[in-house]
């Protein structure tokens, strides 16, 4: 967390003009993108010269936050990204805990001469910033942004624009309001944006209603065609081959949400997206209760993130992938042998 000479330090330099840097992680969900963008208007209603760079698309259902559409992608700008990244006074990073996490963007965040600052609310973040506002006990990097513009003493710069990109970061972290978000804080908050005159149904459809006719199939599919149940080890898996997803006209964010299903399934406690990308197989994990995903994906797949929610990655195929967490998993039952009560 930030001390409060820190904070001092970064109002001073907030005091003139700065250029400044956003940067995002991977496959940028809608923490991702609701971060950035309120820190975009934020920082720019400060005077601030400020640019964001993502280093991938992302979902459709995000570009109504105004502001998204300012976001540079690497992968198709990346002369424009590399060079407002090397003329950056600050590179912030929202919403990862380690450089490797923006993917093709890390090495020129590593490289920038500007003052690093990571705000994020993922476990054990990564040496090498010189500013951490950094916890797990929030719902979301979005809701950070709200800290941060209150320990600036910046409240009142807060508008419904900003508001709106805060509350699509803290709806989508907690799986609206379902998960990480047992805490008083959070509601505060989400009411103080709320006051500022967004409307929370109207974001909720916009993010969660805009299914196309072809990804509400593929989600039919994935449950009834490629899921796997594993009833002594409390856990199921689906997984989607490139075949599975080109028959089904994958967009980018058509998977989203998929991994939550298996858990409505009483006694099922973990549950894991397999999904067969280009070069690799990309790993989504959940789970209720105590069960950590986290260390899970830490141990096996190159992953990591929260105790009840953590991505992962790994070159073996797709069936080598399922026979792997099923090891994994037999190795940990009794840790698994659990029914939640209230
Ligand atoms: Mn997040």
């Amino acid at each position: 967390m930030l001390t409060d000479n820190q904070v001092g330090e970064i109002k001073d330099f907030l005091s003139g003009k700065k250029k400044i840097v956003l940067t995002t992680h991977m496959n940028p969900d809608g923490d991702a993108i609701g971060s950035t963008v309120a820190m975009l208007h934020y920082l720019r209603k400060k005077g601030h010269d400020v640019k964001a760079v993502a280093p991938n698309k992302f979902p459709d259902f995000y570009k109504w936050i105004p502001g998204s559409e300012e976001i540079i992608i690497f992968e198709r700008k990346s002369a424009l990204s590399k060079k407002v990244l090397q003329e950056a006074e600050m590179v912030l990073s929202l919403d990862y805990n380690a450089f490797s996490r923006a993917g093709q963007v890390a090495e020129f965040v590593k490289a920038a001469s500007g003052k690093k600052f990571m705000i994020d609310h993922h476990i054990e973040p990564e040496e090498g910033f010189d500013y951490y506002l950094s916890t797990t006990k929030t719902s979301s990097t979005g809701e950070l942004v709200f800290d941060f513009m209150e320990m600036m003493g910046d409240l009142d710069l807060l508008d419904k624009d900003i508001a709106a990109a805060i509350y699509t970061s803290i709806m989508t972290d907690t799986g609206s309001f379902s998960f990480a978000s047992n805490n008083a804080k959070t509601y505060y908050v989400s009411a103080a944006l709320i006051e500022k005159g967004i409307d929370t149904e109207k974001i909720h459809r916009l993010v969660y209603d805009t299914f196309t006719e072809h990804r509400l199939r593929l989600l039919g599919y994935a449950i009834s065609e490629r899921m796997l149940v594993w009833p002594d080890l409390h856990a199921a898996v689906i997984y989607l081959t490139k075949e599975d997803l080109n028959r089904f006209n994958y967009q980018v964010g058509d998977t989203e949400g998929i991994v939550n299903f298996p858990l409505s399934m009483d006694g099922v406690n973990v549950s894991v997206l397999i999904t067969e990308k280009e070069r690799k197989v990309r790993l989504s994990f959940r789970s209720k209760g105590d069960f950590s995903v986290n260390d899970l994906a830490r141990a096996n797949f190159q992953g990591g993130g929260h105790r009840n929610a953590a991505g992962g990655q790994t070159n073996d195929t797709v069936h080598q992938t399922i026979d792997k967490i099923k090891s994994a998993l037999e190795e940990l039952k009794n840790e698994l042998d659990y029914k939640l009560s209230y």
